[in-house]
């Protein structure tokens, strides 16, 4: 591997909204990290997207991105249709590797896309950004020192209402990795995995479209995953709910666990651990920005050889589980979980 610099330079594949809106501070949040370029498939786009955002260098051939030996660092946030290929560019070119979810549309791509950045011996993660909230890291601490005794079920509520300005692929393109269950099963079941230390086995899922939606993509899915061990949960995934809450609880063999508001992207939430009558708020650490935490454990991946946050292992295991909820979906069957 290449001498790290003291600041790593990162470059957006994608000029998209959530680089725009979360990322692009994150990662110039950093002391030892900065955005540096934008690539975008339309140059007039790649130079206002630039000018907007004060990106010192803008691309519409991702081969000339590629080519800057100055970039360290990538972060994929393109359609999802387009990651896998420009994972594997990227990866050939000797970049670190930040990619969002869902990593691909199959699993054979995320197999491929991980071989890629290990043989090239670049750092791969994927942006699941949940689990770097502070909520959910004490969420797994209490499972794991047994606060909650052993956990036997969950509940995930992140059914939320899709802002209009993001109203478009998600909605109208299944070739884009469109749908629900792309977009918002997977973060559950890299927040599952996460809290409860556990891997899916098999999943039964119903998707409607309740009217955003057009076409063969779903907008509103309920379902189960049944996990190693026989614990269950349920989840409730939506664009069409705008007037819930979202939530996590985990019930255990000596207490439960309810966390509000804590499948979103800002640091908020809260957490409450009921045993019996009995209810305790649960104390938090100071909540930091979820995407900056990434952000921080990815430049230390890079500096020292430690996994990021999410890696592209818990990408693919995401994935996974989309993918077998989108099968169950169709065929009305429990579907087992395939990671290979
Ligand atoms: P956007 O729709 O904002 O951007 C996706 C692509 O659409 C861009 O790469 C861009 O192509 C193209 N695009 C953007 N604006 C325009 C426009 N005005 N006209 C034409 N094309 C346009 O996507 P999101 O930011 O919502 O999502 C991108 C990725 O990030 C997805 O993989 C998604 O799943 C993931 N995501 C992850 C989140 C997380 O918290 N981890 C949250 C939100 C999204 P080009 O680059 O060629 O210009």
């Amino acid at each position: 591997m290449k001498p790290v610099k003291e600041k790593l330079q990162w470059a957006l594949i994608g000029a998209s909204d959530i680089a725009k809106t979360r990322m692009i501070q994150a990662i110039n949040a950093q002391s030892d990290s900065c955005v540096a370029a934008v690539f975008s498939s339309n140059a007039e786009r790649a130079k206002a997207y630039a000018t907007e955002n004060g990106i010192p260098k803008a691309f519409d051939e991702l081969g000339n991105l590629l080519g800057d030996p100055d970039i360290d660092v990538v972060y994929i946030s393109t359609t999802n249709e387009l990651h896998c290929e420009q994972a594997m560019a990227a990866a050939a070119a000797g970049k670190h590797i930040l990619c969002e979810k869902p990593l691909a549309l199959s699993l054979g791509d995320a197999q491929a896309m991980l071989q890629a950045a290990q043989a090239a011996n670049v750092v791969f993660a994927t942006n699941h950004h949940l689990r770097c909230a502070v909520t959910h890291r004490t969420m797994r601490r209490l499972v794991k020192e047994g606060a909650i005794g052993q956990p036997l079920a969950a509940r995930v509520f992140h059914a939320v209402y899709l802002p209009p300005r993001l109203q478009g692929w998600r909605l109208t393109k299944p070739e884009a990795g469109g749908g629900v269950i792309l977009d918002i099963t997977v973060h559950d079941a890299d927040t599952l995995r996460f809290v409860l230390g556990a891997e899916p086995e098999d999943v039964m899922a119903r998707s409607v479209c309740q009217g955003l939606a057009q076409g063969a993509t779903e907008d509103a899915v309920m379902g189960v995953i049944h996990f190693e061990g026989g614990i269950l949960a349920q989840f409730h995934d939506a664009f069409t709910i705008e007037h819930a809450p979202t939530g996590l609880q985990v019930h255990g063999t000596e207490g439960s666990l309810f966390a509000v508001d804590v499948m979103t992207q800002d640091p908020v939430g809260r957490i409450v651990l009921r045993r019996l009558e009995e209810e305790t708020e649960v104390k938090l650490d100071l909540p930091e920005d979820l995407y900056a935490f990434a952000v921080r454990h990815f430049n230390q991946a890079v500096r020292t050889g430690s996994p990021p946050f999410a890696t592209g292992q818990d990408g693919l295991r995401s994935l996974a589980v989309g993918l077998a909820a989108l099968e169950s979906s169709k065929s009305g069957q429990r579907t087992p979980v395939c990671y290979s």
